[in-house]
């Protein structure tokens, strides 16, 4: 199984708080991998180092290192908006640009020059139905994004976050907001992303972990409590911390 990103001894602080603390994993490729823990635990800092996002808050800082195919991306010569193109994110709040659906998608390999303009409408198909939301949509594209359903708009982000060729797909709670229907939907996406793309996903929806992820990493004040398979974890947590939490004691 190859290794597509490694954390280690990663640390992040927001000023003098520090809210990450000395995490080091290894996230296979092409796997789902969740990131579960009680609220405030880190859990979205954490997937924001991935990406640098944790960068944009003011008064974050890191240390230690993240390195994706083996490559530090904290090094000073690494190009932040290429990691972030690379590792795609999809956040709680499904948050399309006031635009319309063929543009959300679109408006990544544009700006980019990842395509030349005849070729925008394939990229465009193929990307609405990598997310399974062509059907939907075929017929409309021109409409705004803010017209779609909550979970038709996750799927168009999601779909605007491959249109650009990434190789992760980051996503923090990406159901929290989505009725059981669009969740049920978002999960079987997942499934066939993972075919090309490694995934994290935060949730706090410890049965959402278990249905979808392959690996799954339990966070508590900011470290790692622990890592495995997720059958293994969610069937013998080797941790009491997790035995507590998996069994809804506390979080
Ligand atoms: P989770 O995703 O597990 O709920 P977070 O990563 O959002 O946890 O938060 C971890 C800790 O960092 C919490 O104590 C939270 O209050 C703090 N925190 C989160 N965002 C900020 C911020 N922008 N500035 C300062 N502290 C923050």
């Amino acid at each position: 199984m190859k290794i597509k990103i490694e954390t280690k001894n990663l640390n992040v602080w927001y000023g003098n708080n520090q809210v990450i603390k000395n995490f080091s994993i290894k996230i296979p490729e092409k796997k789902i991998t969740a990131i579960i823990g009680p609220s405030g635990c880190g859990k979205s800092t954490f997937i924001k180092t991935l990406n640098r996002m944790v960068e944009l808050t003011p008064g974050a800082r890191v240390g230690g290192e993240v390195l994706v195919d083996g490559k530090n991306i904290y090094r000073p010569d690494v190009d932040v908006t290429e990691i972030r193109w690379k590792m795609g994110m999809v956040f709680q709040k499904p948050n399309p640009f006031p635009k319309s659906i063929y543009e959300n998608v679109a408006y990544g390999p544009k700006v980019h020059h990842l395509v030349k303009k005849e070729d925008l409408n394939r990229v465009v198909e193929v990307n609405l139905k990598r997310a399974a939301l062509w059907d939907e949509v075929k017929d409309r594209l021109k409409m705004s994004a803010f017209e779609l359903s909550g979970g038709q708009q996750q799927r168009l982000c999601i779909a605007r976050a491959l249109a650009v060729n990434p190789e992760v797909i980051l996503m923090d709670e990406p159901c929290s907001a989505l009725d059981p229907i669009a969740t049920t939907k978002i999960e079987d996406l997942l499934f066939d992303l993972k075919k090309n793309y490694t995934i994290v996903i935060v949730t706090h929806n410890l049965q959402q972990a278990a249905r979808v992820s392959d690996f799954t990493a339990f966070m508590y004040l900011g470290t790692l409590v622990e890592y495995g398979k997720t059958e293994e974890m969610f069937e013998r947590p080797r941790n009491k911390q997790t035995q507590d939490y998996i069994m809804g004691r506390f979080g």
